[in-house]
């Protein structure tokens, strides 16, 4: 079989820079170690990960494409109930209106963190976010360090408990954040040289298959150009329809894991739940796109 259909990828993981457990060069080193043909780390708001990669000696065996995923919303004429997620791919790391704007984030997610911590506090869980910090360390801290650090404390049994009773979407101790137009956002990526692509199209909670094609023609309208249509939590009836979507509008296919390390210790590198197979063939359409 040809190398771009035996290899496989993973476009999508996340470093301590966000909310992953491995650091840039511990994520080089895995994905060399599990002969994986190309990767992009792609964290939550911030391309700081994807910046000390490239600082990195990268094996030749090993492609390392430029990432970031920025959490959006969007107006209500595109209805969706779950999260919105677009990823940038191959976008130009030094540009500046693309670093400006994640600083904001950035800043959006501090200004978060201690109205979360006061709501715990006033729910009886006693934690500052000096602990949070200083279990840590200094990077963009969430809602996922904080769950960790409440199983640690022995507040929950699980990460997934904080959520379910605290820090989830509507939980008593849930702080809406403040989230980039994902016209804007898309706008952003393409200034910046890069390739939006709709992250995790499944998360969206879009149930009517018509109503996604729309969203999707909405998006392709804003300048969309790909779905990341091969993800670890994707059913497969589901995959195949967002290949026929991804097709039918001409817009690239991605994959990736959503790597988080031992904060989702589920989904491995490269392979997901085990089963995920993404080719390296979509890694050199990608890059073709892009040099075009
Ligand atoms: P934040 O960036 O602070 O809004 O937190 C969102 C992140 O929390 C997501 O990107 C996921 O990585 C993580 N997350 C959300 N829900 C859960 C859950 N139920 N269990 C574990 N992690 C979650
Ligand atoms: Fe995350
Ligand atoms: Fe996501
Ligand atoms: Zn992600």
């Amino acid at each position: 079989m040809a190398y771009s259909e035996h290899v496989r990828i993973d476009l999508h993981i996340h470093s301590t820079a966000s909310d992953g457990t491995l650091s840039p060069p511990e994520i080089i080193s895995l994905a060399h170690s599990l002969n994986i043909g190309a990767i992009a780390i792609t964290d939550h708001d911030t391309i700081d990960g994807s910046k000390e990669a490239f600082t990195l000696d990268i094996p030749p065996s090993l492609k390392l494409l430029t990432g970031v995923e920025i959490s959006v919303s969007s107006n209500p004429s595109l209805f969706y109930t779950g999260s919105f997620h677009m990823l940038g791919y191959s976008i130009r790391l030094d540009d500046p209106v693309l670093n400006r704007t994640l600083d904001m984030l950035q800043e959006a997610r501090r200004n978060r963190n201690p109205r979360i911590v006061n709501c715990l506090n006033n729910l009886g869980i006693n934690l500052s976010l000096k602990d949070v910090a200083d279990e840590f360390g200094e990077g963009q801290l969430g809602r996922p360090h904080i769950a960790q650090l409440m199983v640690k404390r022995g507040f929950v049994k699980s990460i997934n408990e904080a959520f379910d009773k605290y820090l989830g979407t509507g939980r008593p101790a849930y702080i809406d954040k403040y989230r980039l137009d994902c016209g804007r956002a898309i706008e952003i990526i393409l200034a910046a040289g890069g390739i939006p692509v709709l992250a995790h199209p499944f998360f969206l909670y879009i149930e009517n298959k018509d109503r996604f094609e729309d969203f999707i023609v909405n998006l392709k309208e804003l300048g969309l150009k790909g779905i990341e249509v091969y993800y670890s939590e994707h059913p497969p009836d589901l995959t195949a329809f967002y290949v026929e979507i991804a097709n039918r509008y001409d817009l690239l296919i991605t994959g990736g894991t959503d790597f988080h390390g031992s904060i989702k210790p589920d989904i491995k590198m490269g392979s997901g739940r085990g089963d995920l197979f993404v080719p390296y063939s979509l890694y050199e359409n990608l890059v073709r796109f892009a040099h075009k």
